[in-house]
């Protein structure tokens, strides 16, 4: 039989699970679990619409057995299996979405981080096994195969003959070392402790054969030891469980089950409503901005169950895109199970669903922001931006929904305040919210424009990102109040000095002109300024694109 060698980057996750350390290998648990778990989704979700399959509920288990004199671990399922295509692709490669393509080398080589962090899937069962052998069967497929391994040298993958579709992992425990006992994982007590804390909610029984004292039959008051098979995991998914009996670790474990993201989440919604739709959520906003955020690989979207079945695994309709950083899953028995993603796009239900979702989320947002100043304030550093985006696409349908979200830095605070903030602050005889752009905040401070400004005693907002200006010229007033640049014509406090300029402008005609001459197809005209302090000149622009904005239009592709 020949070996086939792992791909380069499987090849270097199986190295860091080899030698990763001791407290994180655990998790292997969860992770077969886990993809156990994924492929009963498929096969139930196979079985209800397709006809020609029959099903019964009590068909669907994972059963864990450890064999303490084979010292063999064995994780079984009645999921949906893999052909032999699949077999190679799926456990020869890494997958997708364990990707270390965004790590960089030096957290690669501690790995600590990585595995700590989130799952890395079926290669972690290398972190306590010196050979992993698996036998499956696909339902779409005659035959069953054998797959085989020994860690970094390689696989074999031949023909076996497995009666029932699905599949069983058999970990070869390693020898156990001065430090490490991995015949640990051997011990009911142990498995039962790692099942309860990672997969509890795990929607179908995990079996195990676990002892029981029981009284003796025929005896008084004498017990024996019998070997019982029981479901160790509550099977109540998360999401269905009532918030009070879960705590803030309970979340961030299954945030890290369900690999939404390699952090630990910010903040986590859990939404149960039963009104004109029914339906439950966890939405999660995660602490960092996912690795592939800004690359064309990045998917927005949620889970979609419809009465626990899996149907969607990104349902993009489900979020508006100035919320695509949202993580989590929706689960409505609302929706039909055979709905196509056509479909999905104009059924009311998801409408409406998504509507709700997209106020839970902003109120928690707003939420965050009054109760949770300096949590707000790192959250939109992160996403701000995908917010300010908001308020400019869609001829700025979204503006109402995002304005009162928005921050940016503040002249005299010299930190991020929100609009709300700014106008509640405004002096009696200030007509407009200043703004002024620029690169940094510093190079702001020093415009001259901004410095008459400020001369004033006015709060200036100063806008450094991009968008800033796009998205306050698309809200044009807040509270009423409306948006001015300090490079406007009409600054609000200035009329009589603007008469006095105009004057001056006359006196000095002849000058100006010759001024406009020497720097023709540079400036359009040449002014007195009465706003000038410290220094001899500025540069403006007229109407309604302000230099900053003309930049950006330049630089965007025809
Ligand atoms: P992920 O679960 O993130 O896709 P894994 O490394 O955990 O990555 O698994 C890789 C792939 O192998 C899975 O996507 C799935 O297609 C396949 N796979 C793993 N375990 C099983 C299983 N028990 N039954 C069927 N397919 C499996
Ligand atoms: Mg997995």
């Amino acid at each position: 039989m020949v070996k086939k060698q792992f791909e380069a980057e499987s090849k270097r996750l199986l190295d860091m699970m080899i030698h990763s350390i001791y407290s994180q290998k655990e998790i292997f648990i969860r992770e077969l679990i886990s993809n156990s778990s994924d492929a009963i989704d498929k096969m139930y979700y196979k079985a209800l619409t397709d006809d020609s399959l029959t099903f019964e509920k009590d068909d669907y288990f994972i059963k864990i057995s450890a064999d303490k004199v084979k010292r063999t671990l064995t994780i079984k399922d009645t999921g949906i299996g893999m052909t032999q295509d699949e077999l190679e692709e799926n456990l020869g490669t890494i997958a997708k979405s364990g990707s270390l393509a965004f790590k960089n080398e030096n957290e690669i080589k501690d790995g600590h981080d990585i595995i700590g962090q989130f799952g890395v899937g079926f290669y972690s069962a290398f972190m306590v096994a010196d050979a992993v052998t698996v036998y499956t069967k696909s339902v779409s497929d005659e035959t069953g195969y054998k797959w085989e391994s020994t860690g970094a040298d390689g696989y074999t993958v031949e023909p076996f003959d497995k009666k029932e579709v699905g599949t069983e992992i058999i970990l070869t425990l390693k020898e156990n070392t001065e430090e490490e006992s991995y015949d640990d994982f051997l011990e009911e007590f142990r498995l039962k402790q790692v099942i309860k804390k990672y997969s509890d909610f795990i929607r179908y029984p995990i079996k195990m054969d676990v002892t029981e004292r029981k009284l003796k039959e025929g005896s008084e008051g004498e017990y024996e030891s019998v070997f019982e098979e029981k479901t160790v995991n509550s099977m109540v998914p998360i999401w269905r469980k009532n918030k009070s009996e879960l705590n803030d670790e309970d979340y961030e474990n299954f945030y890290q089950e369900k690999h939404y993201g390699f952090d630990k989440p910010l903040k986590h919604i859990h939404v149960s409503v039963d009104g004109a739709v029914r339906y439950n959520a966890i939405l999660y906003i995660p602490s960092t901005m996912p690795f592939d955020y800004y690359s064309k690989e990045y998917e927005k979207g949620l889970e979609l169950y419809s009465n626990g079945v899996l149907i969607m695994e990104k349902g993009p309709e489900l979020l508006p895109d100035y919320f695509s950083f949202v993580k989590g899953l929706v689960d409505s028995e609302d929706l039909s199970l055979n709905i196509s993603r056509e479909m999905l796009q104009h059924d009311r239900q998801l409408k409406l669903i998504a509507k709700n979702i997209k106020n839970k989320i902003k109120n928690e947002l707003k939420k965050l922001l009054k109760d949770e100043r300096e949590m707000y304030v790192k959250f939109f550093g992160t996403f701000g931006r995908q917010l300010k985006y908001g308020v400019y696409s869609d001829f700025g349908a979204n503006k109402d929904d995002l304005k009162e979200l928005l921050m940016f830095y503040s002249s005299k605070e010299k930190k991020l305040i929100t609009l709300q903030e700014y106008v509640s602050n405004m002096r009696e005889d200030q007509k407009y919210i200043y703004y002024a752009t620029g690169d940094s905040y510093d190079r702001i401070e020093k415009l001259p424009q901004t410095e008459v400004v400020l001369d004033k005693g006015y709060e200036i907002l100063y806008l450094t990102d991009e968008i800033d200006e796009f998205a306050i010229k698309m809200l044009a007033t807040f509270n009423e109040k409306e948006f001015k640049s300090v490079s406007s014509g009409d600054l609000g406090f200035d009329e009589e000095e603007s008469q006095k300029a105009e004057e001056e402008d006359k006196a000095n005609k002849d000058l100006f002109e010759e001024m406009k001459k020497h720097l023709e197809g540079k400036v359009t005209d040449v002014r007195v300024s009465k706003r000038l302090k410290s220094h001899p000149v500025c540069l403006t622009s007229e109407g309604e694109v302000s230099i900053e904005m003309e930049k950006v239009l330049q630089a965007m592709p025809d």
